[in-house]
């Protein structure tokens, strides 16, 4: 099952993977954006960290409601609210206090579409999107196949950063990176880098 320990301790990898990945996130913005984005996921997992320290929560739900709420009040970037929406709707379709890796699946999936809705970009256009999606579709087939939460989680994560290698040649149509249209091609996408450590620590939370 999907224990509070679990979320809380898969938070807490995000945090620290981001800090170790804010150089590389803030280079890669540098090339086709404003060159914030590990500065900006770096301000808002420390804050999270924080908030949760403070609040300890005591189901799943809250506790990804309560990253996503502080992520949108903290980050000031395109990925602030993106994010947060995505950990917001995913706390708020995680229910109880031990909810099931199906349940865990259905929170991913509400998380991909806050994202696509705030966002309104689709596979392709380059964002964090084209790492979010496979990751869901290839959590959602290892459970179909029988898998349990830490095989589920692994075979999500190497189809997120599958997902964001692809972006590489890509035009983006979304964000900031969208103004400079074919010049955005050959660079890989910041969001989609951070989308796949974010499922990389819950893998790692959930091995
Ligand atoms: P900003 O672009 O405001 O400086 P960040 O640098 O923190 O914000 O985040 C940039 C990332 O946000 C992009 O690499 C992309 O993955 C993601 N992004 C930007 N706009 C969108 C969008 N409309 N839909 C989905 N993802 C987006
Ligand atoms: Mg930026
Ligand atoms: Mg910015």
């Amino acid at each position: 099952t999907v224990t509070t320990d679990l979320v809380l301790s898969w938070l807490r990898t995000v945090d620290e993977r981001v800090r170790e990945h804010a150089d590389e996130l803030t280079r890669l913005d540098s090339a086709i954006g404003d060159g914030d984005h590990g500065s900006n996921l770096h301000r808002g997992f420390v804050a999270v960290t924080a908030a949760l320290t403070r609040s300890s929560p005591s189901a799943p739900g809250e506790a990804l409601t309560l990253a996503g709420r502080t992520l949108i009040s903290t980050v000031g970037g395109a990925s602030g609210p993106l994010y947060g929406s995505a950990l917001r709707a995913a706390g708020k379709t995680l229910d109880g206090v031990e909810p099931m890796p199906g349940e865990l699946l259905q929170a991913l999936t509400a998380g991909l579409e806050a994202v696509r809705k705030l966002g309104g970009a689709v596979p392709g256009d380059k964002t964090m999107v084209d790492a979010f999606t496979p990751a869901v579709e290839a959590f959602a087939a290892a459970l179909r196949a029988g898998s349990g939460l830490p095989a589920a989680s692994a075979a999500a994560a190497d189809a997120a950063e599958k997902g964001a290698r692809s972006t590489i040649p890509l035009t983006a149509r979304k964000g900031r990176a969208s103004y400079l249209g074919e010049r955005s091609q050959g660079h890989e996408d910041p969001g989609a880098v951070s989308t796949a450590l974010v499922f990389r620590a819950l893998a790692d939370a959930a091995a």
